[in-house]
């Protein structure tokens, strides 16, 4: 694979942490359940972006860009991932936010990702639900061209064949920490969106024939659709690493059940995951992915398709900031007095 032939920006703290969850693999009495730290990639405090972007914006930085443009939910940690690479490489950056759930509080149209972005020294333009934002996206890279500026436009999630390269990375940085603490892994869960965790994940995975099934748990598409969207991008994925037709389209699996009302929606698993693992790991999920793909495992804990006896790692893929903007779904007592 060789993947230090690409470009990448080393701005990551990598490798993430690869730890033992003893409280929650007690709590739930199956599978002993690891965590890869992919919340703590570093930059503007991580998470799974920060591997894609690594490859993404050595891209424009070689392409010479002066400002880079991306698009995504108005709570988009992808967004603000990018705009803080921009901040560090001394470039603009401007963010189109597609309001794709309608979720009008003040905490989500203004705090957590978005007052990051604004930090960070984005410029941010709004369109409703349901715009083709690929297309808004290429209107505004053209606007900007028209204006002199060399824009560098990254897909929503950073999810193409440079991007996924980052999780390509991670899954021999698993597998390896997996050896060195001498672990068999039988399974690793994530929750997927835009695709490229996924994609690249598997790519990793099976070409270094490390026979360790992924399950993505989408946050989005049903499931035939997002395991149609992952094998098309890690089939791109594959060939840009010199791996053609490695993945097959039976080593793309995805569950759809923990969706609820719909991307951005927090359901009652998703409160329930986020609250038993700040109350039980002191580790911090989020209601748009993580905590649906943590709720999506602790269920199938619960119902018997992860046992006791095998070895189950979640992929922890960040999100936390996003918490800032959906604190009216927690029922949380406003003090707490000491007896
Ligand atoms: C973007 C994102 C995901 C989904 O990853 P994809 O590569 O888009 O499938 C998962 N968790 C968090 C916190 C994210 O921001």
């Amino acid at each position: 694979m060789n993947l230090g032939r690409f470009p990448r920006l080393r701005f990551g703290h990598l490798p993430t942490p690869f730890e033992y969850l003893e409280n929650l693999s007690r709590e739930l009495d199956g599978p002993e359940i690891w965590i890869k730290r992919d919340d703590c990639t570093g930059m503007s405090t991580g998470g799974n972006k920060t591997r894609k972007l690594e490859f993404l914006m050595a891209e424009a930085r070689a392409e010479a860009a002066d400002i880079v443009l991306t698009q995504g939910a108005t709570q988009s940690n992808h967004a603000r991932q990018t705009v803080a690479f921009a901040a560090r490489m001394g470039v603009d950056s401007h963010i189109l936010l597609e309001d794709r759930t309608g979720i009008q509080s003040t905490g989500y149209q203004h705090n957590g990702n978005v007052f990051l972005d604004l930090l960070h020294g984005a410029t941010l333009e709004h369109h409703p639900g349901g715009t083709d934002m690929e297309a808004a996206m290429a209107a505004t890279a053209d606007r900007f061209r028209e204006d002199g500026r060399r824009p560098y436009s990254i897909p929503g999630g950073g999810s193409n064949a440079t991007g996924a390269l980052g999780y390509v990375n991670a899954a021999l940085e698993l597998v390896n920490q997996a050896n060195e603490v001498g672990l068999r892994i039988d399974h690793v869960v994530h929750a997927t969106g835009s695709t490229g965790t996924q994609a690249g994940m598997a790519v990793g995975l099976v070409g270094i024939n490390s026979g360790v099934p992924l399950l993505g748990i989408s946050v989005r598409a049903t499931k035939s659709i997002q395991e149609d969207n992952v094998f098309r991008l890690a089939s791109a994925t594959a060939d840009r690493v010199g791996c053609p037709g490695v993945v097959d389209r039976s080593d793309v699996v995805a569950n759809s059940d923990y969706v609820g009302e719909g991307y951005g929606i927090p359901n009652e698993g998703t409160i329930e995951a986020i609250r038993m693992m700040a109350r039980l790991e002191g580790i911090l999920l989020d209601p748009v992915y993580s905590g649906k793909g943590m709720a999506g495992l602790i269920d199938l804990i619960r119902t018997g398709h992860f046992k006791r006896g095998q070895n189950v790692v979640f992929l922890h893929t960040g999100g936390s900031v996003g918490l800032f903007g959906y604190t009216d779904f927690f029922d949380l007592p406003t003090e707490r007095h000491a007896a």
